[in-house]
């Protein structure tokens, strides 16, 4: 099963990952904590992100679908994945249509998050993120435990991400409306009568949102 997780930044992607992840067993592809990864290790690859993050534009598709490209041939992704935050552009979208065909595979699902404007802003203004394992926290919905340490690897580094500040996030919902949503028609379009493309109300609970994206996917 190849699975695209739809939505804006802040809709949800990544926490609805873990449960897909586990349901399906197969890995979540995330590119922003692939990037992230690779900023901090402060490689040379990394330091060519730098810039665009910062300032909530998008990697250039190139840089992007190279990373996205080696990934895909690990081990742990033969037999499906979990796209999160990938494809962005109708450029990445035909590159992993045409990586995917080359493995006799394609994109079975597009799971689309569907959060209103209001809803996303409380949700990403309130993101927390460790530093050290990319673990997400949110100051009401879910805090990270009272010692100030995360949950996950004991890290006591956990912080608003440079890019979850308003007017960054601004920018990355403007860059979402013009060169992301239209792939959602493109997956509309090609579906034809298969319905690979299902909209999920993204408002409500972590697990309300789960138990909409089981149904969704039982049908
Ligand atoms: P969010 O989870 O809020 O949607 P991500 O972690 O997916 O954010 O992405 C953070 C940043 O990483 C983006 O604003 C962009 O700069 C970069 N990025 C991540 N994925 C892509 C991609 N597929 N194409 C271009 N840039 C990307
Ligand atoms: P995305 O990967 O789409 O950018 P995240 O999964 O990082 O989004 O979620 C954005 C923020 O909203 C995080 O702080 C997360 O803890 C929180 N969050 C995610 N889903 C819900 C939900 N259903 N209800 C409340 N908060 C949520």
């Amino acid at each position: 099963m190849d699975l695209i997780l739809f939505g804006p930044p802040g809709a949800g992607k990544g926490t609805q990952s873990k449960f897909l992840v586990e349901a399906l067993s197969i890995p979540q592809i995330s590119t922003g904590d692939m990037m992230r990864t690779e900023r901090k290790s402060g490689s040379e690859l990394g330091k060519q992100f730098d810039s665009y993050m910062t300032q909530g534009h998008l990697v250039p598709d190139a840089l992007t679908i190279g990373l996205l490209k080696r990934r895909l041939e690990q081990p742990d992704a033969a037999k499906g994945a979990i796209f999160d935050g990938f494809p962005r552009t109708l450029a990445q979208a035909e590159a992993l249509d045409a990586l995917l065909a080359g493995m006799g595979r394609k994109i079975d699902r597009v799971l689309a998050l569907d959060v209103p404007a209001d809803v996303i802003v409380d949700r990403i203004s309130g993101r927390r993120s460790c530093e050290a394992c990319g673990q997400v926290y949110h100051v009401r919905y879910s805090p990270p435990p009272s010692s100030g340490r995360c949950g996950s690897c004991g890290s006591d580094r956990i912080v608003q991400r440079d890019d979850d500040r308003e007017e960054k996030v601004r920018t990355r919902h403007a860059v979402y409306l013009e060169n992301t949503l239209p792939i959602l028609e493109r997956y509309s379009k090609m579906a034809s009568g298969s319905r690979v493309v299902s909209k999920i109300d993204g408002t409500g609970s972590v697990e309300e949102v789960t138990r909409r994206i089981a149904a969704a996917l039982e049908k």
